[in-house]
């Protein structure tokens, strides 16, 4: 038989090997840093934003992540968004154990992309027809390839602070504050591929004419922390997008899925042409996927001109996980997590005000955004409200302008580690949301606000010291 231990293995050793010391975040970052670019395999990670070395993750266990040191978190980063249900949950991981024992990847139409596929288009209004591929960006990507098909035109309008992967096209005005147009959001993209690229302010209807073959926005606004849709934005923008025959791309690889079984179009009732989906639909492992109706879908090859492809799209496990997922979040499930989100953002505020912040948590649906400040420096209330509270709260972003006033102002740097010495793990950047997701029991958020509470204290007394 042939086992491991017969295979000429490269002997690898531990990190207990390599030093005498204990194995430490500090020496798996360090390690890590050799051989992966910057330490990590996708920047935020790498707690650049807000100081100090990133935990190095060994297991998770619902609302839990626990290090190499072994620290226990109550996780609020849930893969970004990726893991509804939570970490290892086990319908999940049976699921995939199961659909591992049969082969890992075919390059052939399988069983259960058909049921993912069917389970998305049964869910969510309106779209008709899906094509599975492995990450949003890669989905994006595509939606925008297939929109200018589709329409033979080449102009993207897109939304400053609004986040659609890391396609170049798309990177612009992800991560400036300068809405203009064809502004490259990273070195070594050209010009020339952000060229049909126009970034506009969020919750503003952007002026369209008929050069524009898409209109592309996140329908709630988690990449640039939360900012909720104004009313009348997303229904504007649908209408400015049907007056010049310009296709409505709705991003919900945040939202779909965790607004609400239907998503955010179902949310909002504002239907787009093409959808973009991915973390929830994929359980936890690599997927993404583009939807719409069947006369655009019908544009991407084999059947129409617009080439798109992927060796592992479509995988076999993800839409076994994927699936495992869709299928055991019921309506109820959606509606009590919504309640439970209100429910502790409140708490939260109260706690973090009560420590001597000035704070301001919101929830949409289930997604919850924190903004901390300290009080009085100018981003609480307009004046003419109660001045004791108006310098207590922080005022909610509408924009990626106003959304960077609040990022920028260095307190959830702080705030984040003392948070994170009482083992509640926030997102390491102020520009991400939290997910409290099934798996958050409500011991967990009591802890997370008992342990707010103490930390806004603690940074409000300008006690607190970033490692
Ligand atoms: C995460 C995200 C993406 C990119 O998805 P990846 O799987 O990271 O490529 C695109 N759009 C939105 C709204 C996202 O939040």
């Amino acid at each position: 038989m042939f086992t491991s231990s017969k295979l000429p293995l490269k002997r690898t050793t531990g990190p207990e090997k390599t030093s005498p010391q204990r194995s430490t975040n500090e020496s798996w970052f360090d390690r890590s840093r050799k051989v992966i670019a910057g330490g990590v395999d996708s920047p935020v990670r790498s707690f650049s934003a807000v100081g100090g070395t990133p935990f190095t993750v060994v297991r998770g266990s619902g609302a839990y992540l626990f290090d190499v040191e072994g620290n226990r978190y109550v996780d609020f980063i849930q893969s970004y968004g990726a893991v509804l249900l939570g970490h290892a949950h086990p319908v999940v991981t049976e699921a995939i154990k199961r659909a591992a024992a049969d082969g890992t990847t075919y390059g052939a139409p399988t069983t259960g992309e058909v049921l993912l596929a069917e389970a998305i288009c049964g869910r969510v209004a309106g779209c008709d027809q899906v094509r599975l591929v492995s990450s949003g960006t890669e989905a994006a990507m595509s939606a925008v390839r297939l929109a200018r098909g589709y329409t033979g035109r080449n102009r993207i309008v897109k939304f400053a602070g609004c986040y659609h992967g890391h396609s170049d096209a798309l990177l612009a005005g992800g991560g400036s504050g300068v809405a203009t147009l064809g502004l490259a959001g990273s070195a070594g993209v050209p010009p020339g591929a952000v060229a049909d690229t126009l970034v506009v302010p969020y919750n503003e209807v952007p002026d369209l004419d008929e050069t524009v073959a898409a209109v592309i926005v996140e329908p709630v606004a988690a990449n640039m922390n939360l900012v909720a849709p104004a009313d009348g934005f997303l229904d504007g923008v649908r209408r400015a997008c049907d007056a010049v025959g310009a296709l409505l791309i709705f991003d919900e690889v945040i939202t779909g899925f965790r607004l609400a079984a239907g998503g955010a179009s179902a949310t909002f009732e504002v239907r787009p042409d093409l959808w973009c989906f991915g973390k929830v639909i994929g359980g936890g492992l690599p997927v993404g996927a583009l939807g719409g109706r069947a006369q655009i879908l019908a544009y991407l090859a084999p059947d129409g001109p617009v080439y798109q492809a992927g060796t592992l799209s479509g995988n076999p496990l993800a839409t076994a996980a994927g699936l495992a997922v869709l299928s055991n979040v019921d309506d109820a499930a959606y509606a009590q997590l919504t309640a439970r989100a209100a429910r502790f953002a409140d708490r939260l505020t109260t706690s973090i005000t009560d420590g001597g912040l000035a704070a301001s948590v919101i929830s949409i649906g289930p997604l919850v955004g924190l903004f901390v400040a300290e009080p009085g420096d100018g981003l609480g209330h307009e004046p003419g409200h109660d001045p004791e509270v108006d310098e207590r709260t922080v005022r909610l972003p509408r924009n990626y302008d106003e959304a960077r006033a609040i990022g920028e102002n260095g307190v959830y740097r702080a705030f984040f580690h003392a948070l994170l010495e009482r083992g509640v793990a926030l997102p390491p950047g102020p520009y991400e949301v939290m997910f409290p997701g099934l798996a958050h029991t409500d011991d967990d958020l009591e802890v997370a606000i008992d342990a707010a509470g103490e930390a806004a204290t603690q940074v409000a007394g300008g006690l607190f010291k970033p490692r």
